[in-house]
């Protein structure tokens, strides 16, 4: 029986880090020959893999949505010879990245597994090995046909992702969504709609991004409708409000009014809440009440980096506002529990 083959991208990001005269950075060809040194890799039960390092290597701090695409054109374009893929990725925007990616491969019937390492690969006690050999394992057997993330034992879905630990190797949390599979427990069966879309005899397209003009609005007691006009005079197509709890805001006339002028202008408003769990039902409070009458979306429990990548997708397909805006509500790639 010939052996599963995955493909390795290694984008850059602390995994394959060395220490440099400025800190550590991603240096060319340093990961692919540790890796060559650690056995666990080459273990009979281990799949074939190759190991494609890009160039230049970036530190995800510095990922932008060209690096999204660049992410979803080399999957596309190796689709066909391997059966899954691994993509190594800084942490720090990996949560955005497993998210637009989700959108961007359309009909995916293969997994892609993103994964890194919170210490690199080659310092004693590193997380990055365990990380990437859970990863390359799954991806060869436990084919969940959708975007995900692993690290720290869980895999997660990529858009219910979130870095939620600047240090910890238990860096990533799903607060809203259960772990597809966690390392220490017995293997989970795959959810129904996976095992369709197994079956299913879909190609794989990508859907182009390219950067959109979206800021995030975040509330605390005492904001400033000053402060809230200056952000919306601002050419942008999209805002993000992080309001509280269930999806509240301050009441006060100026406040919603500016808000239901920018929704009038065509600027889409999404309600997120500060809380890492639960959903926006604006609904509940005459506080929330408010910001639906004034024209604002439900981001329902979607994460931020879920909101962000799905507007910029959305808003790069050259759609209506009022399709974006009705797509925003919906479930599109399992990142929103209601709607
Ligand atoms: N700054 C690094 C990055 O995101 C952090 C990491 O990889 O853990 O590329």
């Amino acid at each position: 029986m010939t052996k599963p083959s995955i493909y390795i991208a290694y984008t850059g990001g602390t995994i394959g880090m060395q220490q440099t005269a400025q800190g550590f950075a991603p240096v060319a060809g340093f990961l692919t020959s540790h890796i060559k040194t650690l056995p666990e890799f080459y273990h009979e039960a281990m799949p074939e893999f190759v190991i494609k390092e890009y160039d230049p290597l970036i530190d995800s701090a510095n990922a932008s949505p060209a690096d999204w695409q660049l992410i979803a054109d080399d999957i596309a374009a190796n689709y066909e010879d391997y059966d899954g893929f691994v993509i190594l990725h800084g942490t720090d925007t990996m949560a955005y990245t497993a998210s637009a990616l989700s959108f961007m491969l359309q009909g995916l019937a293969k997994p892609v597994i993103i994964t890194g390492s919170q210490i690199p690969l080659a310092q004693p006690h590193s997380d990055g090995p365990s990380n990437l050999s859970h990863a390359l394992y799954l991806a060869a057997n436990y084919p969940a046909p959708e975007v995900c993330v692993f690290f720290d034992k869980k895999l997660l879905r990529g858009n219910r992702s979130t870095k939620v630990h600047a240090e910890d190797v238990d860096a990533f949390a799903s607060p809203n969504y259960p772990p597809l599979f966690e390392a220490d427990s017995a293997m989970l069966p795959l959810p129904e709609h996976q095992q369709k879309a197994l079956t299913a005899t879909n190609t794989l397209s990508v859907a182009n991004i390219s950067p959109q003009p979206i800021s995030i609005f975040t509330l605390y007691p005492g904001v400033s409708t000053e402060l809230l006009d200056t952000v919306l005079q601002q050419p942008i197509k999209a805002l993000i409000l992080q309001s509280y709890g269930a999806g509240n805001a301050p009441q006060h006339a100026n406040f919603i009014d500016a808000l239901a002028a920018a929704n009038q202008r065509g600027v889409i408003i999404i309600n997120l809440s500060q809380c890492l769990q639960g959903s926006v039902n604006m609904a509940v409070y005459a506080t929330g009440k408010a910001l639906a009458d004034a024209g604002v979306l439900s981001g329902y429990d979607m994460t931020l980096e879920a909101t962000i990548t799905k507007l910029h997708f959305l808003l790069s397909q050259n759609m209506p506002i009022a399709e974006v805006k009705l797509a925003m509500k919906k479930n599109v790639q399992g990142e929103l529990s209601d709607g």
